[in-house]
């Protein structure tokens, strides 16, 4: 059925869902429609997505982290039509200076000696080119990840990650990789050894359900890495860009890495956009072309979508409102795990990164399917199903935050009533 433009109500969900079903993916359409998803997203601005029938949906995932400026910030949405009328693809011969005034603000504002950029499309391939670039820099193989730390799910990126549901089946994957229990300084120095060519960390773990780490964590990494003549490359694709309450989060502990991933909020939440930054010493390697290329890397409309969302963000002082209206959402999850501490073990979070932990996993489901009931969008974090994550644009108003969270206490009531009866629970294997 074709659908007018503007027009509501005309596509229909159940048709939408049983093409999913056919031709998406069987597994995904059933757990969409399990949390109560099964509605067909239209349209979206700032922190609300409207469906196909007209109802409105407050965002609290913001599209796993990437809508950091909300749906359609108008100032991104303008330099992306612009460059659209101009030139969207770049002809990747000339030279184009949407790239050039890119990479030169992100050396600006990146903490550290960072100075080259590498312009790619998405998180996965940010971690893949900060992994080769420690490896060439280097000379060396190994790499040092996290237990739970989630850097994607390409073949390097998942080598760097940290949870075996997502790595098993892909075995054998790249070698030269090892897992150290997030946060343990001691584990990491024994880890690292003089074939180590990279420690890759996310100062703040987010999908292993949102983790902070001890505050002079990740200084004992920076000596480390330093120490053995290892690379520290830190994964900012989540916590970059005012999410956690500073423009990096590696800035709350004055750590600056030698290679920075970014991606999500890049893309303004209009382009999709990753990045790795390294200090000038290491691109030396790089010379020899086409090392590392992408096609579509670097284009024109990404760029100019990213570089208004750099502008953005500081001219909005997303970092200071993503802080403020953190430290009130975690207010209000301290006062909600006073009322049901059997079902929600911890809340935890930094600027609008939060996590909700339940007891288990079967809790968090039936929450996240209650928040979808009262129109709130929310996930749960990819390596650790027992934690919902708070994570909605950080232009989000506070009248939306406070229903979205009167929407949760209204859920994790409804879950805990529902389970009541269930008899002890047997919690899966992370
Ligand atoms: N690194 C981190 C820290 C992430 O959270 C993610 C995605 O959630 C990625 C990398 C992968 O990004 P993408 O999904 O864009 O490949």
């Amino acid at each position: 059925m074709k659908r007018a433009p503007g027009s509501r109500g005309i596509v229909s969900a159940a048709e939408v869902f049983e093409k999913y079903r056919a031709h998406v993916n069987p597994g995904l359409a059933a757990l969409v429609k399990f949390m109560g998803f099964d509605a067909v997203e239209e349209s979206a601005q700032g922190a609300i997505v409207r469906d196909t029938e007209g109802n409105e949906y407050i965002d609290c995932l913001g599209g796993f982290g990437a809508l950091s400026l909300g749906h359609r910030h108008p100032k991104v949405v303008a330099a992306v039509r612009e460059q659209l009328e101009r030139m969207p693809l770049s002809s990747k011969i000339l030279l184009n200076d949407r790239l050039a005034d890119l990479c030169q603000r992100l050396a600006e504002i990146t903490p550290g000696d960072l100075q080259y950029s590498f312009i790619c499309n998405s998180g996965a391939e940010a971690v893949e080119g900060a992994l080769k670039l420690a490896r060439l820099a280097t000379g060396r193989r190994g790499i040092v990840g996290a237990v739970g730390g989630f850097h994607g799910k390409t073949m390097g990126a998942l080598s760097a990650s940290g949870r075996d549901l997502y790595r098993k089946p892909f075995a054998p994957l790249v070698p030269g990789f090892s897992h150290v229990p997030f946060g343990d300084a001691e584990a990491l120095r024994e880890a690292v050894s003089g074939d180590t060519a990279a420690v890759i960390l996310e100062p703040i773990q987010g999908e292993a359900g949102v983790v902070i780490p001890a505050d002079d964590y990740l200084s004992a990494a920076r000596e480390i890495c330093s120490a053995a003549g290892a690379l520290l490359v830190l994964d900012e694709v989540q916590t970059g860009l005012g999410r956690t309450g500073s423009l990096f989060a590696c800035e709350h502990w004055g750590v600056a890495p030698d290679i920075m991933t970014l991606a999500k909020a890049l893309g303004g939440g209009v382009m999709p956009v990753g990045a790795f930054v390294a200090r000038a010493e290491l691109w030396d390697a790089w010379r020899v072309n086409p090392l590392h290329s992408s096609t579509f890397g670097g284009n024109p409309l990404a760029c100019a979508a990213a570089l208004a969302a750099l502008e953005v963000v500081i001219e909005e002082r997303l970092p200071q409102r993503a802080r403020e209206l953190g430290q009130h959402t975690l207010h209000a999850l301290g006062e909600l795990r006073q009322r049901f501490p059997d079902a929600v073990v911890e809340v935890r979070g930094r600027g609008l990164l939060i996590g909700v932990e339940f007891a288990h996993e079967d809790l968090a489901g039936l929450a996240i399917a209650g928040l979808a009931q009262r129109r709130v969008i929310a996930a749960y974090t990819l390596n650790n199903p027992r934690v919902i994550r708070l994570e909605p644009p950080l232009v989000i108003e506070e009248g939306q935050l406070a229903r979205a969270l009167s929407a949760l206490g209204e859920a994790v009531e409804q879950a805990v009533a529902l389970l009541a009866d269930a008899g002890p629970y047997q919690d899966e294997p992370l």
